[in-house]
């Protein structure tokens, strides 16, 4: 793990301290400043809150989340916010909890209402049996945090924004619900396609470096022959690149998945010596994108990987292949 992320944050305390401790005076109603620590949150609060947020991601989308240097700026944001929504699941455990400390921001500590887990209520893949580092539970102890790639995931993470904009602004419950509602539709409309897509993926393979894809390739039925990274934040020793690379020689039609930050000389390494294709894909929105662009982007270059058509629209206009319940 990573810890240049949490040095220096007591230096930054100052600037904490000069910017005030996000107490904005009890009267004050406008919009809801908040922080979001991945563009997809962010995203989704804009399309829940709309006007009534300004809303702020900390994460690029190109970084290795799990390792996000912080910057002074991030710190200022963060003290002067009435809102801090996360993934959880430990996925910003490296830098989340520091900056939140460092903040001093009193709405956002633990138990407060300005504190939002929007991974709450998901099914969780792959939670370890243990909390062994030799299981790389350093990375993820409390299973797979990965999950903002589900297919559900924009309908489970947009309730919890609903939700918490409703607590921190009660009158304009009827405006989230509305604009809840609106992202649903849309979401639902591009699962149908995801899940078409899904029936045209059957029984094909990956191999991945990272975990980060597993929920997005559960819901695509896609079968995972291997794992470059033997445990999650572990790189791949000679011997498990081996054993590797003789599977993906197996398997020519197989797919390589791997994200930019990734140790890409080891997924290389793989490539170079099978016939597999390699396609880097993003693991979250990227900037301003939405997350339904960003899923949609990441979905058609899958098709495209695959070398599969890609659903039309009119496709999605048929009924009965989402599910109704807001959990992915
Ligand atoms: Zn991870």
């Amino acid at each position: 793990m990573q810890r240049f992320s949490l040095i220096g944050l007591h230096v930054l305390f100052v600037l904490a301290a000069l910017v005030g401790n996000g107490q904005a005076s009890p009267l004050a109603q406008g919009p809801v400043k908040a922080v979001a620590t991945l563009p997809d949150i962010a995203d989704l609060v804009r399309e829940i809150g709309g006007d009534r947020v300004e809303v702020k991601a900390i994460c690029k989308g190109t970084e290795n989340v799990h390792a996000v240097r912080l910057k002074p700026s991030h710190v200022v944001m963060t003290s002067r916010c009435e809102a801090f929504f996360q993934v959880g699941l430990s996925l910003e455990h490296a830098w989340v909890p520091g900056l939140i400390k460092t903040s001093r921001n009193r709405k956002i500590q633990a138990g407060q209402p300005g504190l939002v887990t929007v991974s709450e209520g998901m099914t969780v893949l792959e939670k370890p049996a243990s909390l062994s580092r030799k299981e790389g539970a350093d990375i993820h102890p409390e299973g797979n945090p990965h999950v903002n790639l589900a297919h559900g995931a924009g309908r489970h993470m947009a309730a919890r924004i609903r939700d918490s904009l409703v607590e921190l602004r009660p009158k304009h419950k009827a405006e989230f619900e509305a604009r809840f509602k609106a992202f649903e539709a849309k979401s639902k409309a591009a699962e149908i396609r995801w899940t078409k897509l899904a029936a045209q993926l059957k029984d094909k393979k990956v191999i991945v470096y990272h975990s980060e894809f597993n929920y997005l390739l559960e819901d695509l039925g896609l079968e995972v022959l291997a794992t470059i990274e033997p445990k999650p934040g572990v790189p791949p020793t000679p011997g498990h690149l081996a054993k590797v690379i003789q599977i993906a020689r197996k398997h020519p039609k197989a797919v390589v998945l791997t994200a930019a930050w990734s140790n890409n000389r080891a997924v290389d390494r793989v490539v170079d010596t099978c016939e597999c294709c390699k396609l880097v894909l993003a693991s979250m929105a990227v900037k301003e994108q939405s997350w339904l662009d960003s899923m949609e982007d990441i979905h058609r270059s899958l098709a495209n990987a695959f070398e599969v058509a890609y659903p039309s629209d009119e496709a999605s206009d048929e009924e009965g292949a989402v599910p109704t319940e807001e959990t992915p």
